[in-house]
């Protein structure tokens, strides 16, 4: 069984500062030699511990001289950091990769890169090694933080750069990161998941659970406190088992209440909790929590107990249902979201009808709903009795109904209240007006000025528009 380490390796980081001043050589010369500043594009797909990670690619591509663009036309460098949680998403990536071969072949010296849990499938390393041979580099999800070395390697090289790990025992955080947001961040507290859904790809592309030493979680959200951020998302694909690899286990409640009492930290957020790791401890902290916001996303995927186990998510539908109700007996107001699949191997429209009473018994305010993707590897893949396209939609329709109608009746309740907004952007449609997201998640647009920007501010919630509130600050 291999040994994993909590803490930072600091001789690697070290080693790769040496490469990112390497890298810096050859990124001022490609200066010279195009004549302005070069710029480098990074597309994220898929999930929150993604987005986390592009920002780390982006703090080393800064860090190294290049300049951040959101246009990959303008881009002298493009990588994409890819997901494969459901096929549409490997697609979507073969498809823009087109568009890329004909962008490199007006400019030479543009360079592509592609990483993330798509890389990860040795199928995908074919296809691309064959089909898309000009792309420059491939790595995956457990050594993003040899970026530099990997870059400097790409610039000494005219061949494909392929580095794919299985897996790692190495954690190491303390590189450049440029976030995207200045008052809130992602962190990253564990990798990797044990559950093995058998529905799932992720225990096979970003290996096993490994969870980070608290003190370097805490010092961490101290040092992005310091630098402004009032509110954290703490990310894991499981984050309710946080703490079994580490020397001195803690608990996910444990390491909540150590959070809690950063100073200048305003909120806490954190993603995803699995319903049968989710303990009567975390459930009394986050009650007695004055940080921890009132949402909690809880997948439960089915409904039918038959479909549960053969999705090996080790709960049945009244012991979920039962978990809900002991988290609304402790806090009332809280917001709870979920994620739910139609069209697993074998399932009926009856099987559906028991998703749809779960949603009816919970009352989600907002609910996910995916269509089942079969991911080669899976368990799931080999099994027969895949369900015909026509059903999995007459079902994926029934319950989407359900799903908008209960999550517009619980948006409706707040109504008159008022709540606290941070204030997060200007809304896209009306430039007049902020955009503020509430403690239960929930969107609401008020008028204000940019200026405030990452500050929590008392709205009313005048007016209901389905999934969302129009208001004004009080
Ligand atoms: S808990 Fe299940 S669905 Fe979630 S990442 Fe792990 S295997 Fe996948």
């Amino acid at each position: 069984m291999m040994k994993y380490t909590a803490t930072t390796d600091e001789n690697e980081v070290l080693l790769q500062k040496q490469y990112m001043e390497k890298a810096a050589g050859y990124v001022a010369a490609l200066e010279e030699e195009i004549g302005h500043k070069p710029l480098c594009c990074v597309t994220t797909f898929g999930c929150q511990m993604n987005a986390r990670d592009s920002e780390k690619l982006s703090g080393i591509l800064k860090e190294i001289g290049y300049t951040l663009t959101e246009s990959e036309e303008d881009a002298d460098f493009v990588i994409y950091n890819t997901c494969t949680v459901r096929d549409n998403a490997n697609q979507r990536v073969y498809g823009r990769l087109g568009f890329l071969n004909s962008m490199k072949r007006k400019k030479p010296h543009l360079k592509v890169a592609l990483c993330g849990c798509m890389m990860q499938e040795p199928s995908v390393i074919e296809k691309i090694r064959k089909s898309y041979r000009f792309v420059d580099l491939i790595f995956g999800t457990h050594n993003i933080f040899k970026f530099a070395q990997l870059l400097v390697t790409m610039f000494e090289n005219n061949d494909m750069i392929i580095d794919i790990w299985q897996e790692t025992d190495q954690i190491v955080e303390a590189l450049p990161v440029s976030r995207k947001y200045p008052y809130k961040s992602g962190i990253n507290i564990m990798f990797g998941c044990n559950n093995f859904c058998s529905y799932c790809i992720v225990p096979y592309v970003r290996g096993r659970e490994r969870s980070r030493d608290p003190k370097e979680i805490i010092r961490e959200i101290e040092q992005l406190t310091a630098d402004g951020v009032v509110e954290i998302m703490l990310l894991g694909q499981n984050v309710n088992s946080y703490g079994k690899t580490l020397d001195q286990p803690i608990t996910f409640a444990q390491l909540l209440q150590e959070i809690e009492k950063i100073e200048g930290l305003k909120r806490i957020r954190f993603m995803t909790s699995h319903p049968k790791d989710l303990s009567d401890e975390l459930i009394d902290v986050m009650k007695h929590s004055g940080k921890i916001c009132r949402h909690l996303h809880l997948p439960v995927q089915a409904g039918s107990d038959r479909i549960l186990e053969a999705m090996n998510r080790r709960y049945t539908k009244a012991q979920y249902l039962a978990l809900v109700d002991k988290i609304r007996t402790a806090m009332p107001d809280i917001s709870l979201t979920t994620d739910l699949i139609v069209g697993f191997p074998g399932e009926t429209l009856e099987d559906v009808e028991e998703t749809i009473d779960v949603v009816k018994k919970v009352q989600y305010d907002n609910a996910f709903t995916f269509i089942y993707s079969k991911r080669t590897g899976t368990p799931a893949a080999a099994m027969e009795n895949q369900v015909p396209e026509e059903l999995v939609k007459e079902g994926f329709d029934k319950l989407l109904k359900v799903v908008q109608d209960t999550a517009k009746e619980r948006a409706a309740r707040l109504k008159g209240s008022v709540m606290e907004a941070l204030v997060e952007e200007v809304n896209e449609q009306d430039k007049s007006l902020m955009t503020g997201r509430l403690s239960n998640n929930m969107l609401v647009h008020f008028p204000a000025d940019p200026s405030m920007i990452g500050q929590l501010v008392m709205v009313s919630l005048d007016e209901c528009r389905g999934f969302y509130y129009i208001g004004h600050i009080v």
